[in-house]
């Protein structure tokens, strides 16, 4: 079976390796999030945890592989693959990597979480850490270092390279419009919120939707959302720390087109909002979404209760498409996720304690 193949939605058969299982992700109805909220139209989320390096990042790195292969800028068992990423990218990369017989090098920021840094180490990458981001010492800055003085050595660059947008242009796209659920009956989306780390995602997907809007001129229009966070420059603001790994930057990447026609608007979320988003998703939804995913929502639900967003979120016939990059499994040992995460007490657990005989 050919894992380029957009609109297939079930693993079926016998896949040839796990990078036939990138991608292909569940599109999910947020149901119960979207009544509690007292929202009109559908909340769905592209949950993409589920792809086999467990990201969003792993459709890029594929992609990014497999055209450097065919331009024979990649050999197999002769170049070394050096990349700067906050993690998912180097997964992907690394998942290639094993596969394909590659050497892999990732350089890595010190935020980001030791799940990522173990996970790499487990698939046979070497990994760096890096301290900031624009110093020479930085990720992108060592990553560079590192390619001028090795031999075989290529930095795909998910920074500037098209394969990344064009990744969500070929896949996250397609899936999305074929997915066969009768809570997407219409195959209008209304509006799609992503957050923007390189911007490929986001990219991608207007571009892909700009397209179709062009081919069909009588459908809806769409209203694209970037989610950014306070700290990151790219929907404005100061530069400044942050704990949610993965999207805005203290730099535009050439990937990204931050302006209409190919987004609309952005909206600036915090650490507390994003987190809180995730803890929620996961116990009200059952999906097991990383941090990124809990700004996206966040992004998505000040969006649509402000006046801009109110004829959306009044229209029962609305789709809303929110992008969940990756799952929460990357940051188990994060303070914010451990933070608070049994809950507050409750009559069952007053329960069993009284039967058993001591704190639970
Ligand atoms: N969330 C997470 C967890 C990520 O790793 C990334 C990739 N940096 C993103 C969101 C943003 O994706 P993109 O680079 O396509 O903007």
């Amino acid at each position: 079976m050919s894992g380029n193949s957009a609109n297939q939605h079930h693993w079926s058969g016998v896949l040839s390796s796990a990078l036939d299982a990138v991608g292909h992700t569940p599109l999910i109805h947020l149901k119960r999030i979207q009544e509690a909220q007292g929202l009109q139209c559908r909340l769905l989320g592209k949950v993409e945890f589920f792809s086999a390096g467990g990201s969003v990042k792993d459709r890029i790195a594929k992609r990014m592989v497999e055209e450097a292969e065919k331009d024979g800028r990649l050999i197999p068992g002769k170049s070394v693959i050096i990349e700067p990423t906050s993690g998912n990218t180097g997964m992907g990369l690394a998942l290639a990597s094993a596969l394909k017989g590659y050497q892999c090098i990732i350089t890595l920021p010190a935020k980001m979480s030791l799940e990522k840094e173990v996970m790499l180490r487990a698939l046979g990458a070497e990994i760096v850490r890096t301290p900031s981001w624009d110093s020479p010492e930085s990720h992108i800055g060592v990553a560079h270092k590192l390619r001028d003085s090795m031999p075989n050595a290529v930095i795909l660059d998910q920074y500037s390279n098209p394969n990344n947008p064009l990744a969500h242009y070929h896949t996250t796209f397609p899936e999305i419009m074929a997915s066969p659920s009768s809570d997407f009956e219409n195959k209008e989306i209304d509006l799609i919120v992503a957050g923007a780390g390189t911007g490929g995602t986001i990219t991608g997907l207007s571009d892909a939707i700009r397209d179709r809007e062009k081919a069909f001129p009588e459908k809806n229009k769409t209203t694209v959302v970037a989610v950014d966070p306070v700290g990151s420059i790219l929907g404005g603001g100061e530069p400044g720390n942050y704990a949610v790994e993965g999207i805005g930057y203290d730099f535009f990447p050439e990937v990204l087109k931050p302006n209409a026609p190919s987004i609309d608007d952005w909206v600036k979320v915090n650490d507390d909002e994003a987190f809180a988003m995730t803890k929620l998703m996961i116990r009200k939804e059952a999906l097991f979404v990383g941090g990124s995913s809990g700004s996206a929502l966040a992004g998505a639900l000040k969006y649509l209760h402000s006046p801009k967003g109110q004829s959306i979120a009044s229209n029962p016939n609305a789709n809303v498409i929110i992008i969940l990059p990756d799952g929460v499994r990357n940051y188990l040992s994060k303070d914010w996720f451990l933070e608070g995460a049994q809950g507050p007490s409750n009559p069952l657990r007053e329960k069993m304690r009284e039967i058993i005989g001591r704190e639970l």
